[in-house]
């Protein structure tokens, strides 16, 4: 990434964090009143068969999870992948690059945490669950609250509710731009693949195992994963 792009981008990071530090608690908390959110506990939003459940983590919270639990980091978060097409994020040493991580999976692609029962939605870390977990159906994104699907949504809310809803947005919309300030101030330069290879053809040795490069606020760490056909590389 060109100096003079990172140091762009993060100022402007650092404007949004100023705004977003600003930002009413009072006016989300009314904006989530008016459009309504009980949930339902049918789990749609942590297993894989209802769509995208990657849960995006900051590394405090991995530690906090691991404090919880006595859990490995490793066991906690996988690096956070994408759909699996970006070729531009393989090195020319055929190591994936990611930025950041999500709450590990099972192999059906339910979030690690869910319980098994399908008549069972609860989750096994709710009292330390992540921002993304406590904030859902809601996130900012550009100064703006904005929803998920849920079934859940426009259904009655108390104010007391969306008061603290709203109190758990505002951190978590902060907390997420600090981190990413400070992933871009950390962010180690990499050489892509100048070969187009996919991620999904990528096998770096006979164990059957690829490189993840990850980079995030702390820093840059490589985790080696087993690859699984069944998720391609996801999980
Ligand atoms: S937040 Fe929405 S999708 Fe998730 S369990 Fe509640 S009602 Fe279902």
């Amino acid at each position: 990434m060109d100096e003079k792009y990172k140091s762009l981008l993060i100022q402007e990071l650092k404007q949004e964090l100023t705004n977003a530090s600003n930002i009413s608690t009072g006016t989300i908390a009314a904006k989530i009143e008016d459009i309504g959110f009980s949930c339902l506990m049918c789990g749609k939003c942590c297993r894989r068969e209802f769509g995208d459940n990657r849960v995006l983590l900051i590394p405090q919270e991995i530690q906090v999870i691991s404090d919880h639990t006595i859990l490995e980091a490793h066991e906690i978060a996988t690096p956070a992948t994408s759909d699996g097409s970006d070729s531009d994020l393989i090195d020319t040493d055929g190591k994936i690059h990611t930025f950041g991580w999500m709450l590990a999976r099972k192999s059906n692609g339910d979030c690690n945490f869910i319980e098994d029962a399908e008549t069972s939605n609860k989750c096994k870390i709710h009292e330390v669950r992540p921002m993304l977990c406590r904030t859902y159906p809601f996130y900012m994104q550009d100064m703006e609250l904005h929803t998920s699907e849920c079934e859940g949504l426009g259904r009655k809310i108390a104010p007391e509710e969306s008061l603290t809803i709203a109190h758990d947005l505002i951190n978590r919309y902060v907390a997420e731009i600090e981190d990413t300030i400070a992933l871009y101030e950390k962010f180690e330069e990499f050489t892509p693949n100048p070969e187009n290879i996919e991620i999904k053809n990528i096998r770096t040795n006979e164990d059957n195992h690829v490189v993840y490069v990850v980079h995030d606020s702390k820093g840059t760490h490589e985790v080696i994963k087993e690859f699984n056909e069944s998720t391609n590389f996801i999980d």
